[in-house]
């Protein structure tokens, strides 16, 4: 058994039950055995040992009181997983699948991520199991009161710095940024995502599924491909998926298909994003209503289908494991030929194995996706300037990081024999940074 392997088995048995926790932390591991042999310092610093255990892991109760007047209770969670290079940066995310494993593993990807960004920020990651869907404002705004009256000790502007995830936008974090200001007096860039009339940054809405749109445009262009004229199809309906599918189309694609946690829609004209956005942001509605709007699209129930779909691109921007190694193979086998993720770890180990061995260009979340947290860190640097940039100016800045972050990786995959292959090239990259900055630390 390698050094690697070793680390490896170690750090799945002292987390026990902790599935997608385990397959980042293979995912990761798997791609530094390189590094580890062309870097004995890092070995010798005990580098690996370090960085698969958190700095710090909040676990707490949030009582909440719902519409009835009774009394709810929920599990909160924050993962401080590493500060080497920054303050804690990392989304929250709201929904009923949550539990310790699931922060654990978004919390490891999101060191990577940070650290591909080019910006200072350390990752972190937290949540609830708390379940938004069907409840009503006032009950939303209780249970982010609550939910910072007790995580608000652990956060600050240099310190940790939350943000939205699944189940988690614009409203959540306006809620948890009022009550953080309440209790602590203090009007500080503590969480990003925030409206654009108190420290909010232009483009951070976007910057997510934008950023996606952007990673995979030079990925394309370097065989000499691009989105324009080129069959997409998107999971999701969220905000990622619904700013991948605007760029997407505005860059000359067309995209077909989108989903929710119910089924899906295929629309061979074109998905039309007025409606989507009409039913997903304003009704708070399910997609299946969109062919009442456009009878000559149509439905279909369950989410998996969606890859069935015959495409170019593949643009998952749902949920982890949501595009398992059977559906990989479809999609090859219906020519397509480029995956971007704006999710996080949305296709499965065996997934990504096909991607691989048929060569298609493939863009790992945390590559991928990285526009979301990057414009949040230029919210940071705009929120400590006291400053606002134009939606150009923020835009520009993300089109960069993002086309940086494709040369980086793909540089990184080649210099240790993974050519072509971005998730290696992703994590070689993102991991060289942060353990240069642990050993120097000594941390
Ligand atoms: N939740 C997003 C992610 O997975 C954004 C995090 C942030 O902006 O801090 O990267």
């Amino acid at each position: 058994m390698t050094y690697v392997q070793e680390v490896l088995e170690q750090a799945v048995k002292r987390n026990p039950g902790e599935a997608e926790f385990h397959q980042a932390l293979r995912e990761v591991l798997e791609s530094l055995e390189p590094v580890l042999e062309k870097r004995p310092d890092l070995k010798e610093a005990g580098i690996l040992e370090r960085i698969v255990e958190p700095e710090r892991q909040i676990l707490f109760r949030v009582p909440w009181v719902d519409d009835q007047g009774k009394v709810q209770v929920n599990r909160g969670f924050r993962v401080e997983y590493n500060s080497a290079i920054g303050p804690y940066k990392g989304g929250l995310r709201f929904h009923p699948s949550v539990y310790l494993g699931i922060i654990k593993f978004l919390g490891f990807e999101q060191i990577f991520k940070n650290s591909l960004t080019g910006l200072p920020i350390g990752g972190g990651k937290g949540g609830s199991d708390f379940d938004p869907k069907g409840k009503s404002e006032g009950e939303i705004m209780r249970f982010c009161q609550s939910f910072i009256t007790e995580l608000y000790r652990y956060l600050g502007a240099d310190t940790d710095v939350p943000a939205g995830d699944i189940g988690v936008g614009g409203r959540e974090v306006g809620y948890m940024f009022g009550q953080y200001k309440r209790i602590t007096n203090r009007y500080e860039g503590v969480l990003t995502g925030k409206g654009l009339t108190f420290g909010g940054s232009l483009g951070r809405t976007e910057a997510t599924g934008y950023g996606l749109v952007y990673f995979m445009e030079e990925a394309l262009k370097a065989v000499g491909k691009s989105f324009s004229g080129a069959t997409v199809v998107v999971s999701g309906s969220g905000n990622v998926a619904i700013y991948a599918t605007q760029k997407a189309t505005q860059l000359g694609g067309t995209v077909v298909a989108m989903s929710d946690s119910n089924g899906y829609i295929y629309d061979k004209d074109g998905i039309n994003l007025d409606t989507v956005r009409q039913l997903k942001e304003v009704e708070r509605k399910r997609l299946k209503d969109y062919v009442s709007i456009h009878p000559t699209a149509e439905y279909y129930e369950g989410c998996a289908g969606i890859w069935t779909i015959p495409c170019a691109i593949a643009l998952p921007c749902a949920t982890q494991n949501e595009l398992d190694g059977e559906a990989a193979e479809v999609l090859v086998k219906n020519g397509c030929y480029a995956v971007g993720e704006g999710a996080n770890m949305p296709s499965t180990p065996e997934a990504v194995d096909v991607f691989l061995q048929h060569k298609i260009i493939y863009g790992p979340g945390k590559a991928a996706n990285a526009g979301g947290v990057a414009v949040s860190a230029l919210e940071m640097s705009q929120n400590s300037m006291r400053y606002s940039w134009t939606f150009e100016e923020v835009d520009a800045k993300l089109k960069n990081i993002m086309v940086n972050i494709y040369h980086n990786a793909s540089k990184a995959a080649q210099e240790f024999g993974f050519e072509g292959n971005l998730v290696a090239g992703a994590n070689i990259a993102g991991f060289l940074k942060v353990a240069e900055a642990m050993k120097a630390q000594g941390t």
